[in-house]
């Protein structure tokens, strides 16, 4: 299913940019004056940055941490684009924000991920935007819900502003992982499916929550055919008042930007297509061979379920499930696999195969 939103290109968003990525880039919050100036003017330098972010609104997880400095750091805002000609952006999560913003002539929006998570905030803040022409971006919700994502575009969308794009920020986990959201690639790729044209940035300051890790996120954002990237950058990291472990300098900016290596979406050469074409005509005849394959084993599974009810026995077995498991993942690796997809391969088989036992054992004989 695909939505008609009619959403304009990035590229017509008349916006100072022409060539892959678009980076926003600021710190995650706005602290003193001198800071907003003195980072602007370095990201400014490295000639990469298009829009300067800054977080004037901070939604922080505890009360009695830094929730922003609000209104006094506008005209801080206003400096910046007067003194290095950057566009600027910050989050809005309610009314009162989005009023603020615009007589400060803030010149993108952004709604984060704990506001897209919530239908009331956004549909409060898309009456407000009526009539309004903004280019904004809705970042993903933190659960990973594609419904929710879309439902908040849509809103926006529905108040009149074509100029709208999404952010994938990673989805929030109690999980411990190397990444402080996790990313789940396949949900904005589905996004891209849903409403195709929709502009889309990654966020690998939110994801990596590790200013070490950006550079390889960043790229994979690019590989995976993003439009651009919003990257937290400070003048100290260090001394951040807000999420100081991710950000990093305007000089290191630079430099993870300069080193990103951007790929074409559809090759312009004819004996480049004819490769690629061979390679993936081999990939379909190994994804048939995977739906025989797993068509033979639910047929097995089935008939195991028959057993099972003849014999009344139960049909899960949790030492059977734990022996498969342990054994897939322990092959999976010789094999070079990943534990984490062997992991979600084999529970959605296991799961298929509960679901035919269940529907045998309610069958009337
Ligand atoms: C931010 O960009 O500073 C921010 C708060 O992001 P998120 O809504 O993704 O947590
Ligand atoms: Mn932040």
């Amino acid at each position: 299913m695909t939505e008609k939103l009619d959403i304009l290109p990035l590229q017509e968003w008349g916006l100072p940019y022409s060539e892959k990525p678009f980076v926003i880039a600021g710190p995650c919050s706005a602290e003193t004056e001198e800071q907003v100036i003195e980072t602007a003017i370095a990201l400014k330098k490295t000639g990469r940055v298009h829009v300067f972010r800054a977080g004037i609104w901070k939604p922080r997880t505890r009360p009695n941490s830094f929730e922003g400095v609000g209104s006094k750091g506008l005209p801080w805002m206003q400096r910046v684009k007067e003194e290095t000609g950057l566009l600027t952006s910050t989050e809005v999560a309610n009314v009162k924000h989005v009023y603020e913003a615009l007589k400060y002539g803030i010149d993108i929006l952004w709604i984060g991920a704990r506001t897209s998570a919530n239908p009331f905030a956004m549909q409060e803040i898309a009456d407000t935007l009526k009539g309004v022409d903004i280019p904004v971006f809705v970042k993903n919700p933190i659960t990973p819900d594609l419904e929710l994502w879309v439902g908040a575009i849509e809103r926006i969308r529905n108040a009149g502003i074509n100029r709208v794009g999404a952010i994938h920020r990673g989805f929030a986990t109690y999980e411990k992982t190397i990444y402080r959201n996790l990313p789940h690639w396949q949900i904005p790729i589905d996004l891209k499916n849903r409403i195709p044209g929709l502009p889309m940035l990654n966020d690998p300051s939110h994801i990596t929550g590790k200013s070490e890790m950006i550079y390889d996120l960043s790229q994979q954002a690019m590989d995976l055919n993003f439009d651009g990237l919003i990257i937290e950058s400070h003048r100290n990291p260090e001394e951040a008042w807000s999420d100081a472990r991710q950000q990093v300098t305007p000089d290191e900016l630079n430099e993870i930007l300069s080193r990103l290596i951007i790929r074409q979406p559809v090759p312009d050469n004819q004996s480049v297509m004819d490769e690629l074409g061979e390679l993936r005509n081999i990939i379909n005849i190994l994804d048939d061979q995977l739906l025989v394959t797993l068509e033979q084993r639910m047929k097995v599974a089935e008939k195991i379920g028959r057993y099972k009810k003849k014999n009344n026995i139960t049909i899960l077995q949790s030492k059977r499930w734990e022996d498969i498991i342990n054994k897939m993942l322990e092959k999976g690796k010789q094999k070079g696999l990943h534990e984490e997809t062997i992991n979600a391969i084999f529970k959605a088989i296991h799961q298929e195969s509960i679901n035919r036992q269940t529907e045998i054992m309610k069958q009337k004989d």
